[in-house]
């Protein structure tokens, strides 16, 4: 029973995966840990098309009964509708259920002995005696809960997280999805700058005769995922185009700092997101973990001091700092090409068997870009096709360093 008289060990502010996966770890390690979530139901999950990597579902145990299907390729277009198939013979990334996932990873962390406030919108953060003192409207009324320490895992966008003084995520990018009726039944992603400016938009079949069509962008989400559906429908590959949205946002490029006197921030909330592809389960696990290693200590030595915990930032930096930094110079780039260069490209990748020698290197993998991107950028064929492509100074000379590497 959660109480304003208890100091709880860590309070976790937002019940989505990376909120629950710390929960559990920490709970699991004997805190005494409370998880607040605004929503008043744990299955309303965010915008998300649920792709995760075949290497996350086994790092994580994500069980089968969460997930809806297993995919072993893709099917790319290019902006003139040049279709490049990517297929291998295993399987490489699952379609989670999201609301289901949600929910089984919020009951793992209260089996292991963590509480859920739902319907509980954290308002302030502030500090107090030897404590952090946490102003919370549940279900209408005004509470104020203590810890020894908190995690923000509030998802993008948050307003809490603009209110510490940690500094902002930098680039963000906007998203549009709707379920759809389909008979679809390969990934289908599409590329161009008529489609989704910066990004790419995607139709995911998840259960027999539906599918998730969506699409990342820098410009204007509705109006392309308008368009993009239509475009679907009119090529027989959905039953309808007017089917409801739901939105979302990505950050790019990580938060400048991830924790404070008493606090950390994990997840997608932090920036922990693959800037190539949007994708933020997998990586924001990975954090959420570094994150209770890290209280574990913490809380041991009971030295949750801004120094103590610089310890998690410079965690999880070892582990993804290199692929958020390539992934991101590789968008800047991405983003620079225009329809006719991005076909050029698709093209050589198909004609010059660049798809086959990186799954030969082994380093076409869903989660881990850098390779991918050095490898690409040391393809002679490759630097060629950019020596067109207008680009600041600075990325020309990152793009040469990156390839010389
Ligand atoms: C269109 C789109 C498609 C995507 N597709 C994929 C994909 O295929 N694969 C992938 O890996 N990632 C994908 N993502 C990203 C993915 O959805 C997120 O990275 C992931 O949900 C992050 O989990 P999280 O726990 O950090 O945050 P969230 O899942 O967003 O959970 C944050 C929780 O905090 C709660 N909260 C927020 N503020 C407060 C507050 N003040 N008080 C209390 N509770 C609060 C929210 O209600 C929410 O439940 C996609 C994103 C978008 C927009």
């Amino acid at each position: 029973m959660v109480s304003a008289k208890t100091l709880y060990d860590v309070i976790v502010i937002g019940g989505g995966p990376v909120g629950s996966q710390v929960a559990y770890r920490l709970a699991g390690m004997g805190y005494h840990i409370v998880v607040l979530e605004r929503k008043t139901r744990l299955t309303d999950a965010a915008c998300c098309t649920g792709i995760v990597s075949q290497e996350c579902t086994t790092a994580f145990s994500i069980p089968d009964s969460v997930i809806y299907r297993w995919v072993n390729g893709a099917q790319l277009y290019s902006p003139s509708s040049k279709p490049l198939e990517i297929e291998r013979t295993a399987p490489q990334v699952a379609i989670l259920n999201r609301p289901a996932f949600n929910e089984l990873w919020a009951e793992y962390a209260q089996t292991a002995g963590a509480e859920f406030l739902v319907g509980s919108e954290v308002r302030g953060i502030r500090k107090g005696e030897n404590s952090v003192v946490i102003d919370v409207i549940n279900r209408g009324n005004k509470i104020e809960l203590q810890a020894r320490v908190a995690v923000l895992t509030t998802g993008f966008g948050s307003q809490l997280v603009d209110g510490l003084g940690l500094g902002a995520a930098g680039d963000f990018v906007m998203g549009a999805q709707a379920e759809v009726e389909t008979k679809a039944d390969k990934v289908e992603v599409y590329f161009g700058n008529k489609i989704a400016p910066g990004f790419f938009a995607w139709l995911v079949p998840t259960v027999p005769g539906k599918a998730l069509a969506g699409l990342l962008s820098r410009r204007h989400p509705p109006a392309y995922l308008r368009s993009f559906l239509a475009r679907l429908s009119a090529e027989g590959k959905i039953v309808s185009a007017d089917v409801p949205f739901t939105y979302g946002g990505v950050p790019l490029k990580p938060l400048p700092k991830t924790y404070g006197e008493r606090l950390l921030v994990v997840g997608t909330a932090a920036g922990q997101v693959k800037p190539l592809t949007g994708g933020g389960i997998y990586f924001g696990l990975i954090c959420a973990d570094i994150a209770a290693n890290t209280l574990h200590r913490c809380l041991g030595w009971d030295d949750l001091s801004n120094d103590k915990l610089a310890g998690y930032q410079r965690s999880w930096k070892r582990r993804l700092g290199r692929e958020l930094r390539t992934g991101y110079l590789a968008r800047r780039i991405y983003e620079r090409l225009n329809d006719r260069q991005l076909d050029r490209i698709f093209g050589l990748m198909d004609s010059s068997g660049l798809i086959q020698e990186l799954e030969d290197a082994g380093e076409l993998s869903f989660d881990w870009h850098a390779d991918v991107v050095s490898h690409i950028f040391s393809q002679r064929m490759f630097m060629t096709a950019m020596r067109s492509v207008k680009m600041p100074l600075n990325l020309r000379v990152r793009l040469r360093r990156d390839a010389n590497t």
